[in-house]
């Protein structure tokens, strides 16, 4: 197991951050960690990776509790903190080498080579940071989260602020990252979840809602949602009288009909139309994404 974390909670003074929280990682998942702003993911982070402690509750990585082995978790962990906090005025290799450094390592010239390679910043190596476009940043911030080869990384928000060809580039780095390390990483955007995570934990107001993998998280849902064209106009009245239908709009000549309930909703629907002489031009799903079931937890 790369990441365990037991029941734990942490109080900021009066402010509840996290109340009781429970998940495991195992090793090489890559878990995506959602929820509203104010959440509590960071905190989580800030734990695991050994910036502050928490009130009460374990958090282990690597068999190594991040209280009482401090030094050891810190040489199993890389972690990029939310905003990317770098020294602008600081040439990249220099700061690599400082942070390489920090870790002592001894080769720490092979040690900046490699991280630069790895998240491929060779071009941009020579520049200052504060020059660096957005994107390169953060594969400086990356760079420095890598440089001592640690087996999990703790990614906080590391696409925000970047433009959609940066975001790309930042997700593929990522998910070649996670074909050798456990990645935790959290995000507001569903769709990065679903394109590099095998797995979902939401949290809401300092609590875990969900802990699932995505494709399980998505069958959960019992609403089914159809689009529906017949072949003649009907009123909106009448279609609300289909029973066990909680939502109907129009669509162009078409209808988006759902359902809360588990009953077979194609069924109904046709049912219907034999009823009132309609003829069904189209019928198909709409799925469920992730954004709704997301919304759906965290209301
Ligand atoms: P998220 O990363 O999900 O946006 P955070 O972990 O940053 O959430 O914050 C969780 C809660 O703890 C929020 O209500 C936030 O205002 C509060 N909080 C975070 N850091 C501090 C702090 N240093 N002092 C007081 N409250 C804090």
């Amino acid at each position: 197991m790369s990441i365990v974390v037991d029941n734990l909670s942490k109080k900021y003074e009066e402010q509840v951050a996290l109340d009781s929280i429970s998940f495991k990682i195992n090793k090489g998942e890559i878990v995506g960690f959602l929820g509203p702003n104010g959440a509590g993911k960071s905190t989580t982070m800030k734990i695991l990776a050994g910036f502050i402690a928490p009130s009460s509750g374990e958090a282990i990585v690597n068999e190594q509790n991040v209280l009482t082995h401090p030094n050891e978790v810190k040489k199993s962990i890389g972690y990029l903190p939310e905003n990317n906090p770098l020294y602008e005025e600081m040439y990249v290799r220099e700061f690599l080498e400082f942070i390489a450094k920090i870790h002592k390592i001894k080769e720490h010239k092979k040690a900046v080579n490699e991280a630069i390679a790895k998240v491929k910043l060779e071009k941009e190596s020579h520049k200052k940071i504060g020059q660096l476009s957005k994107g390169y940043q953060q594969r400086v911030g990356i760079a420095q989260a890598i440089i001592h080869d640690p087996s999990v990384l703790i990614l906080d928000e590391p696409t925000t602020g970047l433009d959609p060809n940066q975001l790309d580039e930042i997700r593929n780095l990522i998910i070649d990252l996670g074909k050798t390390k456990t990645i935790l990483l959290s995000t507001h955007i569903m769709q990065e979840v679903e394109s590099i995570c095998d797995r979902i934990l939401v949290i809401n107001n300092g609590k875990l809602v969900a802990d699932d993998a995505i494709t399980s998280e998505k069958s959960k849902t019992k609403a089914q949602t159809f689009e529906v064209e017949f072949d003649k106009e009907i009123s909106l009245n009448k279609l609300q009288n289909i029973s066990g239908v909680s939502k109907i709009e129009a669509k162009g000549k078409s209808w988006i009909i759902s359902s809360e309930k588990e009953n077979d909703l194609r069924l109904i629907i046709s049912q219907f139309a034999a009823k009132n002489n309609l003829l069904i031009l189209t019928l198909q799903k709409h799925s469920d994404n992730l954004e709704d079931i997301f919304k759906k937890l965290t209301q």
